[in-house]
């Protein structure tokens, strides 16, 4: 079968032949990919900055944003059959016995950092034919979810923040209102971002680089969000024309994301959730920036992969999206190709998701 492999010695990226993974285990899963989702993670692994092969091997498989569909299961099996469709985990256990995380099923909190997540670090990914995979790393997603279930796994982003802020919240009474929350970018993370707190009742504002007239901003009007755009405010002009936020989530993978802070409330907490490359240093307001958060009693909270609730809740999540603002959820897949063209794809910078389609 075809794989789609990067090869970071020899930096190469390129289609590979491969056996056909088989069911080796009475708990493993055989299923068949139908889409898989193309990130900036994977841009990064194809420019040989990121990404590990498993363990005494050259190359790795790419792709972790993936739905499939069952084949076949070993007798020890329970909850999933053929037919079913799935969406994998992408982090797996690193299995030290000092790791209580890694131990309780939350890898997305490893503490030794020798996990490894398919198609990223330490194992091969999704972009292929045939997968197998234990089932307690796939979660079932209901079949009207077919076209829209490649969006599972960046949702995941979004969903796992709002359960670690409706913990952090918790510490503080809080008044009932309607909280506003600021999005700064609206690329697939971002949107999904703005869109599951607009499902969770946040009055939301998108801020990103497009034009106001721009069909981005359009779509993030059509889930009910405001769009503000970069070109007409800048960061530290963001609290005098829009006011302050109870919540912001940074999708933009930059430091530059702090500008945003003057704009956050008392109490309020902001999301990191985009993993910059290590740059030089950079000069900041860093006095300025310690003194608003102490003194405003603030949260700064990095989030980085999910656990098997994020991926449940993303699903429910979605389903929700499809009755609320199906068009705008729809419009967030820009482009589907064939495996084939996978690369080329990767290297396209526009659209907002793109996926490889995989036809057996
Ligand atoms: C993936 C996460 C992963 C992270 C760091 C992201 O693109 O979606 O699952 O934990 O990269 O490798």
């Amino acid at each position: 079968m075809k794989a789609l492999a990067v090869f970071p010695s020899a930096r190469e990226v390129r289609i590979v032949e491969q056996d056909e993974p088989r069911i080796e285990a009475p708990t493993q899963v055989l299923l068949r990919t139908h889409e898989i989702g193309i990130c900036g993670t994977d841009r990064e692994i194809c420019a040989f900055e990121y990404g590990e092969p498993p363990e005494g091997e050259d190359r790795l498989v790419l792709g972790h944003e993936s739905i499939g569909e069952v084949v076949d299961s070993g007798p020890g099996v329970r909850t999933l059959k053929p037919g079913d469709l799935a969406v994998p985990l992408v982090r797996r256990p690193c299995g030290r016995p000092d790791c209580y995380p890694c131990r309780a099923g939350r890898q997305d909190f490893c503490t030794t950092g020798a996990y490894r997540e398919r198609g990223i670090k330490g194992a091969d990914g999704f972009m292929t034919e045939w997968v197998v995979d234990e089932e307690e790393f796939l979660v079932r997603v209901p079949k009207p979810l077919a076209d829209v279930a490649v969006l599972v796994e960046p949702l995941t982003v979004a969903t796992k923040t709002v359960e670690q802020i409706k913990l952090i919240h918790t510490r503080v009474p809080l008044e009932r209102l309607r909280p506003r929350g600021l999005v700064l970018g609206a690329g697939p993370v971002g949107l999904l971002g703005a869109m599951t707190l607009a499902a969770n009742d946040c009055d939301m504002f998108v801020y990103s680089r497009e034009p106001a007239g721009s069909e981005r901003a359009a779509l993030v009007r059509s889930f009910g969000a405001s769009y503000i755009s970069a070109e007409d405010v800048t960061l530290d002009a963001l609290f005098d024309v829009a006011g302050c936020f109870h919540l912001i989530f940074e999708a933009i993978g930059t430091p530059a994301a702090f500008g945003a802070l003057p704009a956050l409330a008392h109490n309020g907490i902001f999301v990191l959730t985009g993993v910059p490359a290590v740059r030089p240093p950079e000069p900041m307001e860093a006095s300025r920036i310690m003194r608003d958060i102490v003194m405003r009693n603030q949260v700064v909270l990095g989030t980085v992969n999910a656990g098997r609730d994020a991926y449940e809740e993303a699903i429910h999540q979605l389903a929700q999206f499809m009755t609320l603002f199906p068009d705008a959820v729809r419009r967030l897949i820009t482009r589907r190709r064939p495996l084939d063209e996978a690369l080329e794809m990767i290297s396209e910078r526009d659209g907002i998701k793109n996926v490889v389609r995989i036809q057996v």
